[in-house]
């Protein structure tokens, strides 16, 4: 166990590697930051800052001599370099689980593996195009780049064999091709798993994307509870299949006649659970400062209903915040700036939370809040289908 005072350390700095360090802090445990950003948002408030690439060896090993365990909060940190530092260190999640999730091809080759409903999908490797019989049942459909793809970037919708075919011309890289469905719903299951194969669960959240981005999030989602179930019993048994360590998220797609299936895994805390540090016992952050000092758990019971609003880019306007005054009045809402110093269209600024009695009230005022900020730059982010290529 690594008591408070102990130095963790986390590889990216970005909104989670702040929120992380917050809540490291608050325990009163050390953190140093990796990033190659100088103005990554987490080097605002950790301990030790190193600006550098994650597979540079220096770096690396300046982390393995500063760090009594390591963690990450970004799915794209190089597997290797987490491998690197598991020879020494404990790292929570691994280098294993942290691979699988960060290659679509890995990932949903596994949930369907291990029998795990996914969107029906065919794998293309090195640009080639499955064959017609693939590829049929499969559009129209989104095409997603194996790696590094976050927000819907790297995403594509495929209506027939020829835009696929022109698409592909001239490309090498690997993609899943996933036949598009009619969501009725989406949702994401947020846990903790310790090393002990303790595992903690957080309520169901429900979630509204628009341009592959989170909109608005709000819990508890409002479906029944044998659904809600069934969504948190998949999500434990993920974790199990991954023996996973730390905080894990797994999205999940509802179309009609209540059939589920797993979008996709983040081997960190994520955009959906933000709220948990407003309105549950232990938020998500607090969780994986556990995990990775090796305490119990505590607890994820929910406080009070409670929705999230995401704040993007473009509704800063020549570098300018929009007019936060609704927000900062209202007596419900707290409100989070991660100090971005380049604000763009579709990147995550900031977020807010805002509590009520029902989880549909919340709702309401997140997009109230939201919609008074600025209708018109907001269409910017807001479209309603992946581009086409
Ligand atoms: P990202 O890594 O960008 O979050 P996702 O695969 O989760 O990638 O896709 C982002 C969003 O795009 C989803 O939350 C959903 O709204 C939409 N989407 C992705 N795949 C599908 C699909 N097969 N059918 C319908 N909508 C999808
Ligand atoms: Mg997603």
């Amino acid at each position: 166990m690594i008591l408070p005072g102990g130095m963790l350390g986390v590889l990216g700095g970005g909104q989670l590697g702040l929120m992380f360090s917050l809540a490291a802090r608050r325990m009163g445990y050390r953190t140093l930051v990796v990033d190659p950003d100088p103005d990554a948002p987490a080097f605002a408030v950790c301990d030790r800052r190193i600006v550098g690439p994650y597979s540079d060896p220096d770096v690396l090993s300046e982390v393995a001599h500063a760090c009594q365990a390591v963690t990450t909060e970004f799915e794209n940190v190089p597997a290797a370099s987490l491998a690197f530092l598991e020879k020494s260190h404990v790292v929570r999640p691994s280098s294993r689980s942290v691979a699988t999730c960060q290659d679509r091809i890995l990932e949903k080759t596994f949930l369907r593996d291990q029998g795990f409903e996914t969107a029906p999908f065919a794998v293309l490797l090195d640009g080639r195009l499955p064959s017609p019989d693939q590829l049929s049942p499969l559009l129209p459909g989104i095409l997603k780049s194996s790696r590094e793809g976050y927000d819907g970037k790297g995403q594509w919708g495929i209506r027939s064999h020829e835009e696929l075919s022109r698409f592909l011309k001239g490309r090498t890289g690997s993609y899943v091709l996933e036949k598009k469905l009619d969501l009725v719903g989406e949702f994401s299951v947020v846990l903790a798993r310790g090393a002990d194969g303790e595992t903690a669960l957080y309520p169901v959240a429900e979630n509204l994307h628009a341009s592959g981005i989170l909109h608005v999030s709000a819990v508890p989602a409002g479906i029944p509870g044998p659904l809600s179930d069934r969504m948190s019993a998949v999500a434990r048994s993920i974790a199990l299949s991954l023996d996973y360590k730390g905080v894990l998220s797994v999205e999940f797609f509802l179309a009609e006649g209540d059939r589920l299936y797993v979008n996709e895994l983040a081997p960190r805390p994520h955009n959906s659970g933000h709220y948990t540090i407003d309105a549950c016992v232990a938020s998500q952050f607090d969780q994986q400062v556990r995990v990775l000092a090796g305490l119990p758990l505590a607890s994820t019971r929910l406080l009070s209903p409670c929705a999230m609003g995401n704040l993007l880019g473009s509704l800063w306007q020549d570098h300018l915040p929009p007019p936060l005054g609704n927000l900062l009045e209202h007596p419900s809402a707290k409100l989070y700036l991660y100090g971005k110093k380049n604000p763009r269209p579709g990147r995550k600024m900031g977020h807010f939370t805002v509590i009520a009695e029902s989880a549909a009230e919340a709702s309401l005022k997140a997009h109230t809040l939201l919609a008074a900020l600025s209708p018109a730059s907001l269409s910017q982010d807001l479209g309603e289908e992946p581009p086409v290529p």
